[in-house]
């Protein structure tokens, strides 16, 4: 049979592809090596977080005497919090495979390539340890994603060298840990790390850790992270290392010598843009990502690209907003990819989240901006919560007065920033966003003060403002 849409790939971007494409009436394939759910579901997004539940379960038990409660000595099984996270990726896993089910997709396993392209009907080939098939297509669509990266002198050996699978499937802790990258995924297992105890050295080649966050968030999270004892080292790439019988040995550009029991490889994603018969499909590329246009459309007619291995930003919910938007023009509906109120979230502790630009980017396009700011410490669900440390940033327009980007280091801030996200995309302006009653006590409040504030104008902030 000849599909309406074949997919290769099935992480967020591929699945949601295949969905909406089944959603609107398509016959889809998806052709996949492993496992359903992609790095996201497996290997990334899921069990990270299930992890850093788990250590916010750990630090209110630590800090329980702040609501007058005695916990007591806290302990945990390291083997068995493992288990329990492989048990929230099967059950995701599981609702995946109800889903394809459901929709009537059809799953092929093996490893695909492009066979044919350009004219009515394309192919692809799939290889698995059976033997070779095809799957013929009307649309492609390339969903391979990404790996995690590694560079001399230190390369991934899943033993003492790690990359996210191995750190995600360790039987038991490590003593110590080098964490050889500062941005996101790096911070994000140096904090569940460290509050499960292993001491963490955390080394980055910038002069600052987490580089794309605002400066004062990027400083204030290093803060937090040294007063729990995790080492930091920025502006020093490493210049030599070695795997030796009882751990790995670091040395750093400013001559820093550093060893643990093991190393964890953050330094970036390998894009899995290889193997795919690519250059013979005559696919463009932009060094090793897939170029494509707004549609999400390749330089070969009916072939798609998305995710990670497009190269544009490396998270979950783009790879699965691209994936709607390739699988909609396959079937002849006109949508463009949006890429300007993306929102992001980092779960450390206390946990960042922002969308839209930040102050040195505005000063960098000379734009002209006010700043609205609001603390944690004056939120009333804050404080309730006990979770005082954080605050809001809002960014607006001196022009229109609409939403230039928004900033948040506090409790559930991946949750609010979803609100910041759709006035930013809806074109709101402060008075829009003031105008609307907010619940009260919710942290949602601190992001409303914060709008007010670029106005001089929120209530429950110190420091006096007549207008
Ligand atoms: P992937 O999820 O990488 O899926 C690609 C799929 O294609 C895989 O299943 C792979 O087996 C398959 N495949 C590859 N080549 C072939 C082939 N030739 N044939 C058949 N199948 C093939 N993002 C967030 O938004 N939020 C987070 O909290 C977050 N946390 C993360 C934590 C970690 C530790 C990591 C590593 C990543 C995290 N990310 C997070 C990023 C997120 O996981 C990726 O952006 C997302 O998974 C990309 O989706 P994708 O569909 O492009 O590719």
């Amino acid at each position: 049979m000849i599909y309406d849409i074949c997919i290769i790939g099935g992480g967020p971007g591929g699945y949601s592809a295949a969905i909406r494409g089944a959603q609107l009436g398509a016959k889809v394939a998806l052709v996949e090596k492993e496992s359903l759910g992609g790095t996201c579901l497996n290997h990334g997004c899921v069990p990270t977080k299930n992890l850093y539940s788990a250590s916010e379960v750990l630090r209110s038990l630590s800090e329980a005497d702040r609501f007058g409660i005695k916990a007591g000595a806290v302990s945990f099984d390291f083997a068995e919090m493992m288990q329990k996270k492989n048990e929230v990726v099967a059950h995701l896993a599981g609702g995946l495979q109800k889903l394809f089910k459901d929709y009537k997709i059809d799953i092929f396993k093996g490893k695909g390539s492009i066979e044919e392209s350009g004219g009515d009907v394309g192919k692809v080939r799939v290889d698995s340890p059976s033997g070779s098939s095809f799957v013929e297509a009307e649309n492609i669509i390339i969903a391979t994603g990404s790996e995690a990266a590694d560079i001399p002198p230190l390369r991934i050996d899943g033993m003492k060298a790690l990359g996210n699978r191995d750190v995600l499937s360790l039987g038991e802790l490590p003593d110590s840990l080098i964490i050889v990258g500062g941005g996101v995924i790096g911070c994000e297992f140096a904090n569940i790390l460290a509050r499960m105890g292993v001491k963490v050295s955390l080394i980055e080649a910038l002069d600052k850790i987490l580089p794309h966050a605002e400066r004062e968030i990027s400083r204030l999270i290093r803060k937090r992270f040294e007063e729990r004892g995790i080492k930091i080292i920025t502006g020093s790439p490493i210049v030599d290392a070695e795997l030796k019988g009882s751990g790995v040995s670091i040395k750093l550009a400013d001559g820093t010598e550093l060893f643990a029991e093991k190393a964890l490889m953050a330094i970036g994603r390998r894009l899995n843009s290889f193997g795919l018969n690519l250059e013979e499909a005559g696919i463009e590329m932009d060094g090793t990502a897939i170029k494509v246009n707004g549609k999400m459309e390749t330089s070969s007619k009916g072939v798609y690209a998305i995710g990670d291995v497009v190269g544009k930003m490396p998270l979950a919910h783009v790879a699965a907003r691209e994936g709607i938007v390739a699988a909609s023009n396959a079937m002849g509906k006109e949508e463009q990819m949006d890429y300007s109120a993306v929102p992001m979230a980092i779960y450390v502790h206390p946990e960042v989240a922002s969308v839209g630009r930040g102050e040195e980017a505005l000063k960098a396009a000379s734009v002209d901006y006010r700043v609205g700011r609001f603390p944690y410490l004056a939120n009333g669900k804050a404080v309730a919560m006990r979770e005082e440390d954080g605050f809001v940033k809002v960014l607006t327009s001196v022009v229109d007065d609409k939403v230039l980007g928004v900033h948040i280091m506090g409790a559930h801030a991946s949750d609010l920033i979803a609100e910041a996200a759709l006035a930013m995309k809806m074109g709101c302006t402060t008075r829009d966003i003031s105008d609307t009653v907010h619940a009260h006590p919710t942290l949602s409040e601190a992001l409303l003060e914060a709008w007010e504030d670029t106005e001089g104008m929120a209530i429950h902030k110190m420091g006096k403002r007549i207008i």
